[in-house]
């Protein structure tokens, strides 16, 4: 495969195609280097996790570049992926030991026993991942799998696979074991091969259509799995919110990375007597972004030629069914790679723009009566994964913020969620389910065991074979105990064992 920049075509690698052999003895490679690591202390894995984070800290300018010169984007955003990624190393390197220690339980149930849940790692994981944020995408799989002490192959897009390739040797720099993550490199029937490949989790991040796709293969093998997929994100605007800030956040989450986002806003309901002084605003964000392939551009091109194709395919729709683009609505005179970025208005809930997802610079902005009818309305999709709801009431932002469907809301805020290590990602409904990043992502790749031991050593247990009349009035004490609260759960339990009461054997 010949990985072309979008920036100016130039062949930046050649890659082989790996078929099922190849990703098989992959997976082979990384389940022997994973049978030592799941043996090292959380403790050390998170040291490990520190010493990840200090090398990109080292190498973030050389990894940003790849980024960009692979994805197109402006070298801030490029940067802001190893920004990311760096901070959920160092959240993991700071918290990761702690959640992964074993967890005593104490029961009366337990009695003479001793019982502890440890998490333990799934063995190799395998992570699927799209061509928007090439490096940050792959590392939110590598990162909770080694913390959890699983391995990883990688199997990234067809269009970016190049900066994922450097993965393997950061983890190496930062003296973690050879082999503990590989790389496939290929297309659909790469991805389909790792699925099937023998491993034992699968994260799974793209579109809805793949999603449903993979996991019916995962299903043939039993593999358990993450699915992180598309969103349609609404953006909820009431008239008492600061529409400087309002107008400025929404364009900033419609047209950051050139729309090419999972949690992008996709689609704006603006309540009426706001909706004028809000599109005056966004279009004036929009026509002071400076698009160009420069590094510091506003809006870069396209990664992928077909998504271009879609999001124009998208503006053409809601044009012929009435839409007003305020501005752009084409790509850029210079460059036919750009998307200039764009507002629509009159646009209504049968418009692609509104209902698909665009993955572009499109800001589509609708009028509604209340916080009611917006609401209705963003969740009329079938979509969950990020909201935000723009007021100057907090508490009618909270409430607003509790009725969205959505994996997280922000409130007068947008993106933010991604880059603070600490907390949970993840959609639902056709935007997926499982969660990744946050102490949560760490539960995603590991699976509670618990182990109990017998401290006593009686010759047997009073509720073993062979059964007895004993045997039924220690069920009924135990129903009593477990049924009942305070005093009462140990008198109706004494009741039940004293004799001469009901405790026959019938
Ligand atoms: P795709 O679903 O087309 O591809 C995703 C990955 O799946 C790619 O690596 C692709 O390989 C691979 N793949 C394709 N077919 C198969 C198959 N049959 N079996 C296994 N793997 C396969 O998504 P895009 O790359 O177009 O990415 C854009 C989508 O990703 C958008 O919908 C976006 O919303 C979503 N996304 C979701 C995020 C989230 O966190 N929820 C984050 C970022 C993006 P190849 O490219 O080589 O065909």
């Amino acid at each position: 495969m010949e990985i072309r920049s979008p920036l100016d075509g130039t062949v930046l690698a050649t890659l082989p195609e790996h078929g099922a052999e190849e990703v098989g003895a992959a997976v082979e490679r990384v389940r022997a280097a994973q049978e030592e690591w799941r043996g090292t202390p959380p403790r050390e894995r998170a040291r490990a996790m520190s010493r990840l984070a200090a090398v990109l800290a080292r190498r973030g300018d050389e990894i940003a570049h790849r980024v960009r010169a692979e994805t197109g984007k402006p070298l801030p955003e490029a940067l802001t992926e190893v920004v990311v990624a760096a901070e959920l190393l160092r959240f993991y390197g700071r918290k990761g030991a702690r959640h992964l220690a074993p967890r005593t339980v104490w029961d009366a149930l337990l009695f003479g026993k001793s019982a502890r849940v440890e998490r333990e790692p799934y063995g190799v994981v395998g992570g699927i991942t799209p061509w928007n944020y090439p490096f940050i995408l792959a590392m939110d799989v590598v990162t909770p799998a080694l913390m959890a002490g699983n391995g990883v192959v990688l199997k990234p897009s067809e269009f970016t696979p190049w900066t994922a390739l450097l993965i393997p040797e950061l983890v190496g720099e930062a003296g973690i074991p050879p082999h503990l993550v590989e790389v496939v490199t290929g297309r659909g029937d790469t991805g389909a091969a790792l699925v099937g490949g023998g491993i034992d989790r699968l994260v799974f991040t793209g579109s809805t259509a793949t999603g449903r796709r993979v996991m019916a293969a995962a299903a043939e093998h039993l593999v358990p799995v993450t699915l992180e997929l598309g969103g349609k994100d609404p953006a909820v605007v009431l008239a008492d919110a600061d529409l400087d800030r309002a107008a400025a956040g929404v364009a900033y989450g419609a047209f950051f990375n050139a729309g090419q986002t999972c949690i992008s806003v996709e689609r704006a309901y603006v309540e009426r007597t706001a909706l004028d002084a809000f599109l005056t605003r966004v279009v004036n964000i929009a026509e002071s972004l400076r698009p160009g392939t420069d590094g510091s551009a506003d809006i870069g091109p396209m990664v992928t030629e077909q998504q271009l194709e879609i999001v124009k395919r998208h503006v053409e729709d809601a044009r012929s069914r009435g839409a007003r683009i305020l501005t752009g609505g084409t790509p850029a005179a210079d460059n036919p790679r750009i998307f200039l970025p764009t507002v629509l208005a009159d646009v209504d809930a049968s418009m692609l723009v509104m209902t698909e997802e665009s993955f572009g610079p499109l800001l589509p902005v609708m009028a509604v009566e209340d916080a009611d009818d917006a609401v209705r309305r963003a969740n009329a999709l079938g979509y969950g994964l990020f909201a935000s709801v723009w007021t100057g009431d907090a508490n009618r932002g909270r409430r607003v913020a509790r009725r969205l469907r959505a994996g997280g809301v922000s409130i007068n805020d947008v993106l933010t969620h991604y880059a603070v290590g600490g907390l949970p990602m993840g959609g639902r409904g056709g935007s997926g389910f499982g969660r990744r990043r946050g102490l949560e992502g760490l539960d995603e790749l590991s699976r509670p065991r618990t182990i109990l031991r017998d401290r006593v050593g009686l010759k047997r247990d009073p509720w073993w074979f062979p059964y007895s009349a004993r045997s039924l009035s220690l069920a009924r004490a135990m129903l009593q105990w477990t049924g009942r609260r305070g005093p009462g759960r140990i008198l109706g339990a004494l009741r039940v064992l004293s004799p001469g009461r009901r405790g026959g054997g019938k």
